[in-house]
């Protein structure tokens, strides 16, 4: 196999070839894709259940996703993960969307049925598992603070948030009109007063120092999904001072075992984990969407900490 696959490659048919003991059904599509650690993932899951399929690298760019998702009944695949920059893209061009593509307005995971592509995004669900497994905790019983509210990631999270009722949501972006217009489309599933003190279930604030000081210290879990730590030369979204002891801390970013975020919470006595488990869990739920069964999760696991 190669490492990473093109759109010719695709519509050739080679990386599909019937006459491979397990040839490709399945992959990713992503501009870049090269850093994409799905297909360690997602081959040790098909090894583990004895189906007989590998799972690709496509490096597809925005012109070419259209014709590259046309070519997947005909090349006789399970499906694909779409990645950066695919995923709103995405959702406009299959035939048809889960609910959960439908809240969030974009896609990750795509089954084919017959002749009919269907969306799918498991990242909500995904990051609701990973906060279970790294915390122990449901998201519902949390007041949850997300900077990057204004992102797909940070959206998929925020509507998952509002899905499973959690207990408050605070929305931050850096382009604050973006959180506020998320605010407003979430209202709805925080009518219902459950939190008492002289906050609201829901609300939207500007990235201030000022005004995330007051809403740290009413909240558990503080979210980063925003790309500041994808490169090491980023400084932290929040300086330690404004942590504190009592917070869960999650990094969505997994290019790093401890992103500056992550530093600055451990300094401030907090308990934290990134991104790999939510990418983990995101990957796992993908599984379950084209094969309906249970995915082979800590062999998963397994993979993507040798891969990391
Ligand atoms: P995206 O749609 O491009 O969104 C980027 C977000 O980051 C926006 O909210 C943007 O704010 C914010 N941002 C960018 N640069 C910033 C800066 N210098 N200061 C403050 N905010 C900044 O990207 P995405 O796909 O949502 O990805 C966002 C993050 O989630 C990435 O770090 C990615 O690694 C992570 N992620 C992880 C997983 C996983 O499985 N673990 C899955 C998906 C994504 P504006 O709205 O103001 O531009």
């Amino acid at each position: 196999m190669k490492d990473t696959y093109t759109l010719a490659d695709l519509d050739s048919g080679k990386p599909a070839g019937a006459a491979e003991a397990n040839p490709i059904r399945l992959g990713v599509f992503g501009d870049p894709v090269a850093h994409s650690l799905s297909p360690q993932m997602q081959n040790a899951a098909l090894e583990k259940c004895g189906l007989p399929m590998n799972y690709a690298r496509f490096q597809i760019n925005a012109d070419e996703l259209e014709s590259a998702l046309r070519l997947l009944p005909e090349r006789n695949f399970m499906g694909v993960n779409l990645t950066i920059p695919h995923k709103l893209a995405g959702a406009a061009l299959v035939d048809e969307l889960d609910g959960s593509a439908q809240r969030v307005g974009a896609i990750n995971t795509v089954r084919v049925d017959g002749e009919k592509l269907i969306g799918f995004n498991t990242d909500g669900a995904g990051f609701s598992r990973a906060i279970r497994s790294e915390f122990s905790v449901d998201l519902r019983d949390l007041r949850v603070l997300l900077l990057g509210a204004g992102g797909g990631a940070g959206r998929a999270i925020a509507v998952q948030c509002a899905a499973e009722g959690c207990e408050r949501l605070v929305l931050v972006n850096r382009t604050f009109e973006k959180a506020q217009q998320l605010a407003a489309e979430l209202r709805p599933s925080f009518s219902d007063t459950r939190v008492s003190g002289p906050v609201s279930r829901l609300e939207a604030v500007p990235w201030e120092e000022h005004a995330l000081r007051f809403q740290i210290a009413n909240s558990d879990l503080v979210v980063n999904a925003t790309a500041l730590g994808m490169k090491r030369s980023d400084p932290s979204p929040l300086a330690a001072a404004l942590l504190a002891p009592h917070l869960m801390v999650y990094d969505t970013i997994y290019a790093h075992a401890r992103t500056p975020l992550l530093t600055a919470a451990l300094e401030a006595g907090a308990r934290t984990a990134n991104g790999l488990s939510m990418l983990l869990h995101q990957g796992a739920l993908s599984f379950e969407t084209w094969f309906e069964r249970d995915a082979p999760v800590e062999t998963m696991r397994r993979a993507l900490a040798s891969a990391a």
